[in-house]
């Protein structure tokens, strides 16, 4: 059977234009396993971007794959209003032990754009039953990426997702945000003052009257870039929040679970959001879950008799998937027992530093930056005025298809190159994986 052939036949893929397919048809894998992943005719790539930054620890993770061998024998799914089961009772349990303090109310759904649609209706009607019904606009930052369904979409300020849809789209406040590699203020994001957060001081004595939430991707903006900010932006956003009385919502379901080197990014600040929300890497990739957590506060404003009509009438089929919370308490095992998280940031260091020795003396090298082992290479067409590359030359895209054919998925966001790799990457597929992407690199934007 030519499996390629069969699926161009039947599949619409997401976020493709279909006719590249042409050129670049879809590689059907067959297998997992660690960072590897093979495809139907046995060959090899190389997952550096953990398969759209969801899986943590490696395809066919056996401890998470006994998990879920070991609950489907006994519950496969329940209706989850009204009934509970164990698997979720004790992520819940043990998730409370780890997110930032306050969070305590763990709220379900199935894909992170979902839990962000619960976010910011859970904030909404927070203020709605506290006597603000004036407050129903957000808040969010030029660059933001929280999702694809229609209110995701709206807090979201990637143009390429969102422009076409902005007639179905709320009035959304945007804020400019930090751009630290082309910093507006001159400065450097190691030792700033976050001079940009003068613009969210401005939106708040605006707007803030009328606002129920900010949300934001703490100190990683992925899909803009893998842009990285300082944590005192998100010090300064709690202070101003408290003041004016709007909802901090932190968006961590790319950069929770130790992607930034710490559980959640939000530890990096030592505050807590109002509400968060988790998913990709919460079930180690295994199955679609997602999670808004949040303060007894909210929740308490939505506790009262049936008849005053106060309860949060959100629901998703699929909210909190028996198999789905035995992979996630799973990871949350293997995170502890295996000192994942520690042992990944002393990958770190040397993963940086390779790709920076690497990368950096490349002409067409704008910027390295670097959070946990997330590093992104930023390749413009001038290094000393940053002026990027002609987006129409797709250099990315190119490159990309150069790692493929090499066994390295590469996937880059514009001309932005990033490695996100599975926790449990190795020093070797890390020397692997940098040398394919800096031969591909130079081998197509002509440098010898
Ligand atoms: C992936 C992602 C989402 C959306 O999650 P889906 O499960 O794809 O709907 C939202 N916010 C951020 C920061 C993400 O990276």
């Amino acid at each position: 059977m030519n499996w390629q052939e069969e699926d161009l036949k039947y599949i619409w893929h997401p976020c493709s234009q279909m006719k590249d397919y042409e050129t670049l048809p879809p590689i059907v894998i067959e297998r997992g396993e660690g960072i590897n992943l093979y495809d139907v005719n046995g060959k090899c790539y190389k997952d550096v971007i953990s398969s759209w930054w969801c899986n943590l620890l490696g395809h066919c993770n056996p401890r998470i794959n006994a998990a879920v061998k070991k609950q489907i024998d006994s519950l496969e799914h329940v209706i989850f209003a009204n009934f509970s089961h164990k698997p979720a009772i004790t992520l819940c349990q043990e998730l409370a032990k780890v997110v930032p303090e306050g969070l305590c109310k763990f709220n379900f759904a199935d894909n992170g754009s979902a839990a962000i649609e619960m976010a910011l209706k859970m904030s909404f009607q927070y203020h709605y039953q506290t006597g603000n019904p004036q407050k129903k606009r957000f808040m969010a930052l030029s660059d933001a990426y929280h999702g694809e369904t229609l209110g995701a979409l709206a807090v979201g300020g990637v143009d390429l997702y969102s422009e076409l849809y902005k007639p179905l789209l709320l009035d959304v406040i945007r804020i400019d945000g930090p751009d630290c590699f082309r910093c507006p203020y001159g400065k450097c994001r190691d030792n700033c003052c976050c001079e940009c957060f003068q613009k969210a001081e401005e939106a708040f004595e605006r707007y803030a009257d009328e606002t129920a939430a900010i949300i934001v991707e703490p100190l990683l903006q992925g899909s803009a870039g893998m842009k990285v900010y300082p944590p005192l932006y998100l010090k300064k956003l709690r202070e101003l929040c408290d003041t004016y009385n709007v909802h901090l919502i932190a968006d961590e379901i790319a950069t929770g679970y130790g992607r930034t080197g710490k559980m959640f990014a939000f530890n990096h600040a030592g505050v807590s959001p109002d509400i968060m929300c988790l998913s990709k890497g919460l079930t180690g990739g295994y199955m679609p879950m997602a999670i808004a957590v949040t303060t007894q506060k909210i929740y308490d404003a939505f506790y009262d008799d049936y008849l005053k009509g106060k309860a949060f009438m959100h629901s998703h089929t699929y909210a909190g998937n028996p198999l789905a919370c035995s992979a996630a308490i799973e990871v949350l095992r293997i995170l502890k027992d295996e000192n994942i998280i520690e042992k990944a940031n002393e990958k770190a260091v040397y993963f940086n530093k390779i790709i920076k020795e690497k990368f950096l003396p490349l002409e067409n090298v704008g910027e390295v930056r670097s959070i946990g082992l997330i590093n992104a290479i930023e390749l413009v067409k001038d290094k000393n005025t940053k002026e990027p590359l002609d987006y129409r030359k797709r250099t990315g895209y190119q490159i990309y298809k150069k790692a493929l054919e090499k066994g390295v998925i590469l996937r880059p966001l514009g001309d932005v190159i990033y490695f996100n790799p599975p926790l449990i990457i190795e020093k070797n597929d890390m020397d692997f994986v940098t040398d394919i992407a800096l031969e591909c690199t130079k081998e197509i934007l002509n440098i010898v």
